[in-house]
């Protein structure tokens, strides 16, 4: 059997275990190195060659898909990890990075349960940094935080051991006085803040494919006076060869993310504004796949062969070819042609896709970005806020 066929059945076998599901964004200031990551973490996955990775090919080029003949799907990417023994289907969601999409960052947090929120180590965080986390918290989105570009503390400022500490430290300080000035008024007990000790932090450089986090400092016995040794000796691949940006940062997503089972419970009170005490109500929180079939759609994508493409998160119930399903906003049903999933950033049709997991259908020909998608007619998902913010010119 093929490679790619394996991986697809692996999918398929995993994606009808929740518990074994991670459904996560990466957020960041522009530049901060939100796409540098991303292709790291598919490649280190086995999804994109090694080669490509940092050349922003996976996630935001339709060239590539022209040069490829390949449909790569700008805005999900699903690639699968093994940790603690057991293998686990990561479900990544593009956030858009630029300022004016505060919309879509907002859609995009709402499918995911966990955002790596990515900070340059050397700007610490910036204006849009504040704004993804909110926009992350705002929807119950656990966050975590990479420190990125930590090569540059060392190469180009020069930084020993304890500089690169107090700047880190920093930066985590920082960004935990950010979390907690927004879940204060929260009415929930959820500790929000990330921390080094609790495994919710890692540092690293995504351009040289390395990072560390507390954990796996503690299994590899890497330690900052090593990292600072390899990075000036120009010994980058030795460096990522001990501690592997992608291995750690997985490793951070299966152990520290919610899964769907974990999240749905506590978010959905949070982001459904329909009746609590409804079987509807109850089907979602609990990831019930069985349930009536709501699906919240977080982006429309064209494939040139398919026509359009709704993907989003299955809240509740499976999705199915045949399904005629009601779609907010709009009168009459749409019928499901067809189902699928994402591997790597290619779709691939499979019979079912059953809650807690990120589908990707055709025919909801009604159906915009933001759309509630369902077997019944339901409240659909709050209408999408944009949160404003200064304007930031990239330069
Ligand atoms: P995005 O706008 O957040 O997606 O950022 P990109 O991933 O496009 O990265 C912005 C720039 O920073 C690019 O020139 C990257 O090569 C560079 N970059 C990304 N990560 C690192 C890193 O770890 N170290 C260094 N030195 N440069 C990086």
């Amino acid at each position: 059997m093929g490679r790619r066929k394996k991986i697809v059945q692996e999918c398929e076998r995993l994606m009808d275990n929740p518990e074994n599901i991670r459904n996560i964004a990466i957020a960041a200031h522009v530049d901060h190195g939100k796409t540098t990551l991303s292709d790291n973490l598919l490649a280190g996955a086995g999804m994109i060659s090694d080669d490509t990775a940092g050349q922003q090919l996976a996630m935001d080029t339709e060239e590539d898909e022209q040069e490829r003949g390949i449909t790569i799907d700008a805005a999900n990417v699903s690639m699968t990890h093994e940790y603690d023994d057991t293998n686990h289907l990561i479900n990544l969601i593009d956030t858009p990075g630029h300022v004016d999409f505060g919309g879509d960052v907002t859609r995009a947090m709402r499918a995911v349960d966990g955002a790596l929120v990515v900070v340059d180590a050397v700007e610490g965080a910036m204006p849009q940094t504040e704004t993804v986390l909110r926009q992350a918290l705002r929807e119950g989105v656990k966050p975590a935080l990479f420190i990125n570009k930590v090569d540059r503390l060392i190469s180009e400022l020069q930084e020993g051991p304890q500089e690169m500490q107090e700047r880190l430290l920093k930066v985590i300080q920082d960004v935990n006085e950010l979390i907690r000035g927004m879940t204060e008024d929260m009415d929930d007990i959820d500790d929000w803040t990330v921390s080094v000790e609790g495994g919710t932090v890692g540092f690293g450089s995504a351009l040289y494919k390395w990072g560390v986090s507390m954990p796996s400092m503690q299994r590899t016995g890497m330690d900052f006076g090593e990292i600072i040794n390899l990075e000036q000796n120009d010994k980058r691949q030795e460096l990522h060869e001990k501690t592997p940006l992608s291995n750690v940062v997985l490793d951070m997503v299966c152990e520290h993310f919610p899964n769907p089972v974990n999240a749905q419970p506590r978010r959905i009170p949070r982001i459904w504004r329909g009746d609590a005490e409804s079987e509807l109500a109850e089907t979602m929180r609990f990831v019930d796949e069985d349930g009536e079939v709501v699906l919240m759609v977080t982006d429309i994508s064209m494939d040139p062969h398919a026509g359009e493409i709704a993907s989003g998160r299955v809240f509740s119930g499976s999705l199915e070819k045949g399904q005629e399903l009601y779609v907010s906003g709009t009168a009459g049903k749409n019928r499901v042609q067809s189902v699928g999933i994402y591997m790597g950033g290619e779709r691939e049709e499979v019979e079912r896709v059953p809650a807690g997991n990120i589908a990707a259908v055709t025919g909801l020909r009604d159906a915009i970005a933001g759309s509630t998608v369902s077997s019944v007619e339901m409240t659909p998902f709050e209408s999408i806020e944009h949160i404003s913010e200064p304007v930031i010119t990239k330069s």
